[in-house]
């Protein structure tokens, strides 16, 4: 049978699946030699076993019962006992810290005699009745469920009558009243009477606190932070300790640093002769923590003290409960403690400059996540003359974003088109709304959380959005909103949201680069201040402990040269199809509409010229790095007008149409597709369009010989999208190194490039061996190979329902955002591994949004990839992950 109780001797830091992260703690200050009340922990184990049967597994009451002897023995107390009793805490603790679980119920074993008997042990009649109608209080409200305003409104109501607004002045006999009250509201409300039975209050505790694992709430939670369902809660049963006798006695929290900074110093609050939770609840004033010295000099000493030896214990800035009982101090809870982005960077160097941890290890303390946090724009908080705040909702999707609030998509998408840059603002969006979102600098809505459509849509474009503002009263019909003070905001007024705060304001808040990005940008010294100190440094160590190199995804040379400075060591994609446009179109269109050999061969030749360029001036940007050039992919109707608004033009024509544009509608209808994802595209246009490849192929081929020419060093690789079939690829190649000798001969300068492929169809990855035989690179190309291996159509699907996908679990996150390890990602290691066999040193990389997401570079690296492709933004994001995957 296992064990289900520990006593705080007997668990450790490490023990935190079985005994949740306060319980492992509880038990590592203890044997630090720490002082901790005595107590044990019921593991997670017996809590699952509990959910799963609907019982306490065989044996846990037995062990529990020894437990609590032994500790009774230890305190020389018995549960409850009416002379003497010992009082117990029991508090959750699951092995994250979840909000939305059931809390703690304090002094647990008061009943009508015990309260007698610790009204006499500590010679204070109104600490006792105090400390128990506490417990009725918590007991009624955690594991009766009763609403718990009806305790609050009581007390209220208590001081009302006394004429006081001070807990304070509420003597023993008000609260031996309170106590009368609180038994009638359990009665009513509850429909039982409040257990006197001790060891009963702590039974139904410990079961409540099992329960509270599946509370709406904590289900909740667990889905916004992506915390597995099924880990379940421990309990821990400790031995009070009381801060509320009197002014020599208090309660406390503490930080080793400031959380919010990084900085060192003595960071917390304090709060005389209160109990627990009375410093979060905000009751009464507390001090700061830096006051302790003069209210209990050694308490505090010994405080500064045992905070000192935890940080050097846990190696990194640790946060504590704390109470002191009548001059002695007693510690209630540590843990590694939550940070801001920046104040990570700054502590793990700051260890790492005490020797505490090394670089390897700082560098795995911080996040690509922290690191793309401190690189989104944001507002100029300096300059908030005549910017009104409004209201603060859900951080759903980082950023800052400015413009015109606008309600419907319609009028998004019109004032966009005319230039204007809007906030789409809506009580809660829904596919409908797609068009709105992607014209609107940011997303605004007063309902829904952290999975509601918006959030997940918004994140998904990278677009900046604030949920859930529930102030906020929406009226799309009137087109406006109106903010708790009372501010309407009309269609068309300027709004300031900040998606990493949350913040909504009235006004234009002036919009600037974080100094992260400026250093990046190389418009800041790295060591300007503490903190681009810190993250020069951690990049570097991160450089160099990758194994997998970063590239860039870029098109233009003001692309590439940003990557370039933000560290991409080459292009991994660069999408030929965006020279297609603008004033090339009519190019594109006669290459189309081409009814002969000569006369496509001269839109071919048109266009030529201007390919060239285009490339030459990303191998200028990118001189001696390798540069991976995509041959054009999508279907060609993409580059001719609309169907519906060329037959419109046409009919309002009539006679007067011309015939280039009934030629074009002829086109149009001709190369329409059902399915265009799946149609006319990639190697399947080189196939078929002759000529258009090779166009392609010669303008890379004469660019990188000016280059050459001109004393450069450019690195060609030629990528063919869409293979499924080897016998594709051997057709273009052919081609391809037909047109590069051609080049060679023409210019005198014989300019290597390697000719590889995309794998983004199943088929590819799964002939990947064959493929390999005629490819001298692969790229994975994971958003099409997402798309092609789901069935799901990318910009239909995660409108459509991906937010219901989150909510009821079918993945924790959308396979286009993090890479899909089991399916998308078994197809990339059987390509790589056969690809390998077939060609040992064949170069392997990544070019879908998947390269600067941080979990899919670590499946990367396991892999084995040569390289991820990224945006240039998050070419540091994807560095740093290289790195700490190599760790
Ligand atoms: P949470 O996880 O919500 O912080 P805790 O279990 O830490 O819940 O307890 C809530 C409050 O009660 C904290 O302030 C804690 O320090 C205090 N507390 C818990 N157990 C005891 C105890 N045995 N004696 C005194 N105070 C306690
Ligand atoms: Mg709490
Ligand atoms: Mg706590």
């Amino acid at each position: 049978m296992p064990k289900f109780v520990y006593d705080f001797t007997e668990g450790n830091k490490d023990l935190k699946d079985l005994l949740g992260g306060k319980g492992a703690n509880l038990a590592e200050m203890t044997n630090l030699g720490l002082p901790v009340p005595p107590g044990f922990t019921i593991t997670t184990e017996a809590c699952r076993h509990y959910l799963g049967h609907g019982s306490l597994p065989e044996g846990l009451q037995e062990e529990v019962d020894r437990h609590l002897a032994a500790l009774e023995e230890a305190m020389g107390k018995r549960l409850g006992e009416a002379g003497d009793p010992l009082l117990v805490s029991v508090r959750s603790g699951a092995k994250f810290s979840m909000p939305g679980m059931m809390e703690t119920v304090l002094n647990i074993g008061l009943n009508d005699e015990s309260v007698a008997g610790l009204a006499a042990q500590a010679g204070d009649e109104r600490f006792a009745w105090d400390s128990y109608r506490r417990l009725i209080q918590m007991f009624g409200k955690t594991v009766l469920d009763i609403e718990g305003e009806l305790f609050e409104d009581a007390i209220e109501a208590a001081k009302d009558a006394k004429g006081t607004k001070d807990d304070g002045d509420l003597d023993a006999a008000d609260f031996r009243g309170l106590v009368e009250t609180f038994k009638g509201i359990v009665r009513e409300h509850a429909g039982r009477d409040f257990p006197s039975d001790p060891r009963e209050q702590m039974d139904l505790a410990v079961k409540a606190v099992f329960d509270s694992w599946n509370a709406d709430r904590a289900i909740l939670y667990r889905r916004q932070e992506r915390i597995p369902v099924d880990l379940g809660t421990a309990v821990n049963i400790c031995s009070m300790v009381f801060g509320n006798l009197g002014q020599d006695s208090g309660t406390g929290v503490a930080f080793t640093r400031d959380p919010a900074s990084g900085q060192q110093g003595i960071y917390g609050d304090y709060l005389q002769n209160a109990q627990g939770e009375d410093v979060v609840a905000g009751i009464r004033n507390t001090v700061p923590l830096t006051d302790l010295e003069r209210i209990d000099k050694a308490s505090y000493d010994q405080l500064l003290d045992i905070m000192e030896r935890l940080e050097n214990h846990y190696r990194d800035m640790c946060d504590i409960e704390f109470t002191i009982e009548r001059g002695k101090l007693w510690m209630l809870q540590t843990r590694v403690g939550k940070r801001t982005a920046a104040a990570a960077f700054r502590i793990a160097c700051q260890l790492l400059d005490q020797g505490l941890i090394d670089a390897d290890e700082a560098t795995d303390r911080i996040t690509g996540d922290q690191l793309a946090q401190l690189m989104f724009p944001r507002f100029d908080t300096a300059r908030m003359d005549g910017v009104t705040r409004l209201t603060k909702g859900m951080n759903a999707s980082p950023g800052a974003a400015v413009g015109k609030a606008v309600f419907t998509s319609e009028r998004a998408k019109e004032l966009a088109e005319q230039g204007e840059d809007v906030i789409l603002v809506r009580r809660e969006t829904n596919p409908d709304d797609l068009a709105g979102m992607v014209a609107a600098q940011g997303v605004l809505t007063s309902r829904g959380g952290k999975t509601s459509h918006a959030a997940v849509v918004a994140r998904g474009m990278g677009k900046t959005c604030v949920c859930g503002a529930e102030e906020l009263e929406v009226d799309v019909k009137a087109g406006k909103f109106t903010a708790p003070d009372g501010t309407v905001v009309s269609e068309g007024d300027v709004i300031s949201i900040d998606g990493t705060s949350g913040e909504v304001y009235l006004g234009e808040v002036p919009v600037m680069d974080s100094p992260v990005v400026q250093y990046f940008e190389g418009e800041l010294a790295a060591d300007a201040d503490e903190l681009v100190q810190a993250v020069d440094r951690i990049m570097k160590h991160a450089d160099e402990a990758a194994a997998l190199k970063v590239r860039a995804n870029a098109d233009n040379p003001e692309d590439a040269a940003r990557a370039r400075r933000f560290g991409a060591q080459g292009i991994g994609l660069c999408r030929t199809e965006h020279m297609f446009l603008g004033d090339r179109r009519q190019l594109v269109e006669k290459l189309i509409l081409a009814e002969s050999d000569s006369e496509r061969q001269d839109a071919l030749d048109a266009l030529e010229p201007l390919q060239r360029a285009d490339f030459t001036g990303i191998f200028e940007a990118m001189d001696g790095l390798p540069v991976t050039i995509r041959l054009i992919d999508p279907p060609l109707h993409e580059f001719l007008p609309d169907l519906t608004e060329l037959s419109v033009k046409i009919a309002l024509a009539g006679d007067k149409a011309t015939e280039q544009d009934r030629r074009l509608l002829e086109a149009v209808n001709r190369l329409h597709e059902q399915n265009p994802m799946l149609g006319l595209r990639g190697v399947r246009l080189g196939l078929v369009i002759p000529g258009l490849f090779s166009m392609q192929v010669r303008a890379i081929a004469e660019a990188a010989a000016d280059r050459r020419k001109a004393g450069g060093d450019p690195r060609p690789e030629i990528m063919i999208p869409l293979v499924g079939a080897v016998q594709e690829l051997e057709a273009v190649r052919e081609d391809a190194e037909q047109v590069l000798a051609e080049v060679a001969r023409e210019t005198g300068v014989d300019v290597p490039a390697l000719i590889g492929t995309m794998i983004e169809l199943p088929r590819a990855a799964l002939t990947a061996g064959q493929i390999a035989e005629a490819a001298e690179f692969f790229s994975f190309g994971t958003n099409d190979l997402t798309q092609t291996t789901w069935g799901f159509s990318r910009d239909d699907v995660e409108a459509a329902f991906f937010s219901r996908y989150l909510e009821a679990g079918i993945f924790g996150v959308s396979p286009f955002e993090t890479l899909d390890r089991e399916g998308v990602g078994r197809l990339v290691r059987i390509a790589a591994e056969e690809g390998r066999k077939a060609r040992p040193g064949i170069k392997l990389g990544i070019c879908g949004e998947h390269g600067g997401d941080p979990d899919s570079v670590h499946f990367c690296h396991e892999v084995g990839l040569d390289y991820v492709s990224c945006s240039p933004f998050r070419v540091p994001v994807a560095r740093l992950e290289a790195g700490r995957a190599a760790i």
